[in-house]
């Protein structure tokens, strides 16, 4: 299955949902799904089947990441052989190493994350790592790798540690950070997904 190019805004605007895969801006009042109407133009508004429920929430999940339907199933799989998938499956996409890097705040968005990834910015535990689906484990170190030019160094200033997840740290100098501990379920709770939809369209 090959990538979905489209503009970011408007993969939003087709599933009728904030994606935020664009930082700052999908904060602000210039989100294309803050202007009215957006959300009825979704192509799931029309009385909309249980299915295409469970279709539409999956999509928003695996888009939100970034990742390619495949993947996607296969994270479900080991969140599922793991007890509670519904749990489970944020847990283990929170410990994506492209979606740690968003966490720390070094990328304003999952997709620039994992740009930083795949260009070889980011190591762990001393060790250059390029693969966005790494997961990350307790204890881990994650650093700023050699940070190429001023668009690096001034990523790493945007380090806001007051914002940071409960089982991440962060450096004040902004180029390292470490993994405190696993994410719990009660550090998924805002995610604003309802992933029992997800686990019933796998489970036909
Ligand atoms: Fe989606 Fe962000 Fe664009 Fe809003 S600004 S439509 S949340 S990508």
């Amino acid at each position: 299955m090959a990538r979905d190019l489209s503009p970011s805004c408007k993969r939003c605007r087709r599933e009728g949902e904030k994606l935020f895969l664009k930082g700052e801006r999908c904060l602000s009042e210039k989100c294309a799904l803050s202007r009215r109407g957006a959300k009825e133009r979704s192509r799931y508004s029309r009385r909309a089947s249980a299915y295409a429920l469970q279709l539409k929430e999956k999509q928003k999940l695996r888009l939100m990441y970034g990742m390619f339907e495949g993947q996607f199933r296969r994270f479900f799989k080991m969140a599922a052989k793991r007890g509670n998938p519904a749990i489970g499956l944020l847990l283990l996409l929170e410990r994506r190493l492209d979606n740690v890097v968003y966490r720390i705040g070094w990328a304003q968005s999952r997709p620039q994350a994992r740009q930083m990834v795949r260009h070889g910015h980011i190591a762990v535990s001393g060790h250059k790592v390029d693969i966005t689906s790494y997961l990350v484990k307790a204890a881990d170190q994650i650093e700023l790798r050699k940070p190429e030019g001023a668009s690096a160094q001034e990523r790493a200033e945007l380090v806001d540690t007051t914002k940071l997840v409960p089982w991440l740290s962060a450096d004040s100098g902004g180029k390292k950070a470490q993994i405190e501990r696993l994410p719990a379920a009660e550090d998924v709770a805002d995610i604003p997904i309802n992933t029992q939809l997800v686990v019933g369209l796998y489970s036909k």
